[in-house]
């Protein structure tokens, strides 16, 4: 059903640490929220389309890209932006649909030689799954998850960073969240947690982009939602006393803290 990266999954899991189907969850439809329908003429508004060359097949496809400026914050939760009625995270990944390659828009266009070569064999090992991809210029939820499944596989086998496997895993848990899908919410919350441990412990800062206390403030968050109040704490403390650390970020983690407070208390 997926096309030409069906055989994948069972490759990546023992070699390139991702000991879990990732497209084997199903989605929870009961628990897609209703909201007010936005309409098609104004969600076309805040997105245009550029062609691209795919670095991995040679591909000419279509990107689409978001107009940013358009966009009218609703409000922060936590380190992450909620816009009124548009959720840009769905249109974070790029991917060729012609050869199933995807990475987070600002990557997908890196890809060395040797990654190149990687990719293409794997697609050659698929081909007699080839089944070309093809998505709407507007993106729900459940095809921005679907995209970043693509990323981590692909970047399994381009074998990029903990850190930026880590970032697709967080953002994969925020849209389950934005769907209301408490189980793969759960599920992914966890896997990003576990993958944000691995690159905290044994890469350099910044991970993937995140100062420290960024790193420090996530695995909190993911510690605080899997119910590991002392790991949570433990994060926090390190940003609270750090006079270093930016007063934002500073004051998130003692609301955090004291939601944990009131957790305990209950
Ligand atoms: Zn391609």
């Amino acid at each position: 059903m997926y096309g030409i990266l069906d055989n994948l999954n069972d490759d990546l899991g023992l070699e390139l640490n991702l000991p879990y189907d990732i497209f084997a969850e199903s989605f929870n439809e009961g628990a897609v929220k209703e909201g007010d329908a936005v309409s098609e003429e104004t969600l076309a508004s805040l997105i245009y389309t550029k062609e691209i060359e795919c670095p991995v097949c040679r591909a000419k496809i279509e990107n689409t890209l978001v107009r940013e400026s358009k966009l009218r914050l609703s409000h922060m939760e936590e380190l992450r932006p909620v816009y009124r009625d548009f959720e840009p995270l769905c249109y974070d990944v790029t991917m060729c649909t012609t050869c199933g390659y995807a990475a987070l828009k600002d990557r997908f266009e890196i890809v060395s030689d040797r990654q190149r070569e990687a990719l293409l064999q794997k697609v050659r090992m698929n081909y007699a799954n080839f089944m070309p991809v093809v998505y709407p210029a507007i993106m729900d939820e459940k095809m921005g998850i679907e995209r970043y499944k693509y990323a981590l596989l692909t970047g399994c086998v381009k074998k990029v960073s903990l850190g930026e496997r880590a970032m697709l895993l967080t953002k994969i848990s925020w849209l389950y969240k934005t769907l209301g899908d408490t189980a793969n919410t759960h599920l992914f919350t966890k896997h990003a947690n576990d993958v944000l441990t691995q690159a905290y412990e044994s890469e350099r800062f910044p991970i993937f982009g995140m100062s420290e206390a960024t790193v420090h403030f996530l695995l909190a968050r993911f510690a605080t939602n899997l119910g590991d109040y002392s790991r949570a704490l433990r994060f926090l403390s390190l940003i609270i006393v750090d006079q270093s650390v930016n007063i934002r970020l500073r004051d998130l983690a003692r609301d955090m803290k004291e939601e944990i407070g009131q957790v305990k208390d209950e």
